[in-house]
């Protein structure tokens, strides 16, 4: 790929105004270290925009069936608050101090309040669907508030006022979101150049940013692998997710400093901060600058391992940033962005339109195409709203019908994607990738469908080639990669998907705060995974690669390049920065390190084996 002039350096994109608001004290926040950059930007809170009230009106026989939806919304929204209450624990005393009787008086409101009980009450009398009842409620008490405003009132009084009708709309809103399923998010209105804030984003609406007019993103809630974090660096925003409190500290005129190279985000920054926050944006420019020299550079390690490097995709608006990374091909396409934020799903056209025009972009470069991974984290309100997964989540999605236990369900929908991907595969190298592969039968019988489906493509006159792209599997199971040597008799390719890997492995939520600290690729029972089924593809001389986020960690280059693995994709910027790993080691001197490391138990001495590698003259 060439010829696609490099975006702005992230960092350049400076809010129009940067000066601290006057006033407001300086308040450090401290959350995971996501994506890589520094923002300085007027804060946007995302105080959710109201969901739509489609259903207003229910029948008389319907009322009881209301009450416990309206029951189930509220066990739902003291759950999420609970949740945001516990984490303020990690906030100093006078953060705490003044977040926690927000959040108190929020979860107050959900109990036998007058909200509460008038709501009810219009859902009984007046045959008020619930999002309605609450919506009309919540106004009624907030005008009830208001009208208490009089002529000569403190200014202090007034906004006291002000301040508790915004919280009985605010209760009433997040109800209303629960019960309506809405998301939570509306960019409408996002300045350019703005820090978005807000209390969670779901992988959908971060799907939906455009890293040309923000700045940066801080939440308080999200795991440093979920797949917020994945898209987030995919679109090179600096990120910082789990900043407990912050979304309920930020204030209307705001400005925020976003470090995701260290996890911490500023508000309202005082001179210092903000200049040392502009010194560290023009290192990261310098930073940037240096490894886009190596773009040409082959990535072959000092004894002349030639080691393959390729970007994973979600959206078709990162291509340019793979053409700038100096990937050779795409090694692992995430299409369930392409079903999200939409009515429907998209039909066989729609998709080999999206899949061929990105083949077509890498000029002849592979495209390894995963099917959809539904499932976990990654809600795509048109499988429900189309009736092709239930309605209600299931109570442990990780472990549910995720990825290919859904597609065998539902032939029809593999059937489409597959149909689509062959009919792409006619401009340029592509290979067909099934997610969350737990048994040799699942692969089997993917194989029979693909091959139908290339049948029927053919009957119809659809010029399919007679050998079809290789068929592959994700090794993100303790299962499947226990299985390796079972699955590779079946699969084409495998390509280690660490970070669920590591999540399955070690029984941790990937997009989860609370338990961050517990998600450690290094941890030796993934290691010893990943070295399991390597080994066994190497055996058949079968193409194996890692995709998963550790893959984009050079300090783990030479452990994984030790391990046997000459394949690696990653989120394009992440590309260079490997390069220049690969490019400073040899493959004797990786084999060592390898044998060294996997000899050790403990995660903590492995981390450090791993941080001082190259300077411990074993090495
Ligand atoms: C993985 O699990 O490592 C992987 C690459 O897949 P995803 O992050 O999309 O679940
Ligand atoms: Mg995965």
């Amino acid at each position: 790929m060439s010829g696609i002039d490099p975006p702005p350096p992230q960092h350049r994109r400076l809010a129009r105004s940067t000066r601290p608001a006057p006033r407001r004290p300086e308040k450090r926040f401290t959350g995971i270290a996501i994506s890589r950059g520094v923002a300085i930007g007027p804060v946007f809170g995302t105080t959710e925009a109201p969901a739509e009230i489609l259903k207003t009106k229910i029948q008389a026989a319907d009322i009881e069936a209301e009450g416990a939806r309206l029951d189930a919304a509220i066990v739902q929204s003291r759950r999420q608050l609970a949740k945001l209450r516990a984490r303020l624990s990690f906030l100093p005393p006078e953060s705490q101090e003044e977040i926690a009787p927000l959040i108190d008086a929020y979860i107050q409101m959900l109990g036998p309040s007058r909200l509460i009980r008038g709501a009810k009450r219009r859902i009984a009398e007046t045959l008020l669907s619930a999002e309605a009842a609450v919506s009309a409620e919540a106004d009624e008490i907030a005008a009830a508030i208001l009208s208490r405003v009089e002529r000569g009132m403190s200014a202090d009084d007034r906004a006291s006022l002000q301040r508790r009708a915004d919280e009985v709309h605010e209760i009433a809103r997040r109800l209303v979101r629960n019960l309506t399923r809405a998301p939570f998010r509306s960019f409408a209105g996002l300045p350019d150049g703005a820090v978005l804030v807000s209390e969670s984003l779901r992988p959908a609406d971060a799907a939906l940013l455009d890293p040309s007019r923000l700045a940066g993103v801080a939440t308080e809630e999200g795991g440093a692998e979920g797949h917020t974090a994945v898209m987030l660096r995919a679109l090179g925003v600096p990120a910082v997710l789990g900043a407990a409190g912050l979304a309920h500290a930020i204030q209307p005129g705001d400005v925020a400093v976003v470090d995701g190279s260290d996890g911490t985000v500023v508000l309202n920054p005082t001179a210092a901060t903000l200049a040392a926050a502009r010194r560290a944006m023009t290192a990261f420019t310098r930073e940037r600058q240096k490894y886009a020299r190596l773009r040409r550079l082959p990535a072959e390690t000092e004894d002349g391992a030639v080691i393959e490097l390729q970007a994973n995709l979600e959206l078709p608006i990162e291509l340019p940033l793979i053409a700038q990374s100096g990937a050779h091909g795409i090694g692992l396409f995430r299409t369930e962005f392409l079903f999200m934020n939409r009515e429907t799903v998209p039909d066989e056209d729609t998709q080999a339109e999206v899949y061929r025009s990105i083949v077509e972009a890498m000029s002849g470069d592979p495209v390894t195409i995963r099917v959809l991974d539904w499932g976990g984290e990654k809600e795509i309100d048109a499988l429900q709203s189309e009736g092709i997964v239930p309605e209600v989540a299931d109570a442990n999605p990780a472990l549910g019908l995720r990825g290919i236990r859904l597609l065998l369900r539902k032939p029809e929908l593999f059937e489409t994607q597959l149909a689509a991907i062959l009919r792409a595969a006619s401009a340029g190298p592509v290979r067909v990738m099934l997610p969350m592969v737990t048994t040799v039968s699942e692969v089997r019988e993917a194989r029979e469908i693909y091959e139908r489906v290339a049948r029927r493509l053919r009957r119809r006159g659809e010029r399919i080639a007679e050998k079809l792209p290789p068929l592959g599997i994700m090794i993100e199971t303790p299962g499947a990669a226990l299985a390796a040597d079972a699955l590779a008799l079946e699969a084409d390719f495998f390509a280690i998907g660490t970070n669920d890997l590591t999540a399955y492995t070690l029984a941790v939520d990937r997009g989860e705060a609370e338990v961050a600290d517990l998600y450690d690729p290094l941890h030796p029972a993934v290691l010893r995974l990943v070295q399991f089924a390597t080994e066994a593809a190497l055996r058949m001389r079968m193409p194996v690669s890692v995709c998963g986020e550790m893959a984009a960690n050079p300090k783990l280059t030479p452990l994984l390049l030790g391990l046997g693995l000459r394949s690696f994709s990653m989120n394009a910027s992440a590309v260079p920065r490997v390069k220049q790993a690969v490019r400073a080691v040899s493959i004797d001197e990786c084999t060592r390190f390898a044998r060294r490391v996997m000899e050790r138990a403990d995660p903590a001495g492995i981390a450090e084996l791993v941080q001082d590698f190259g300077t411990d003259p074993e090495d």
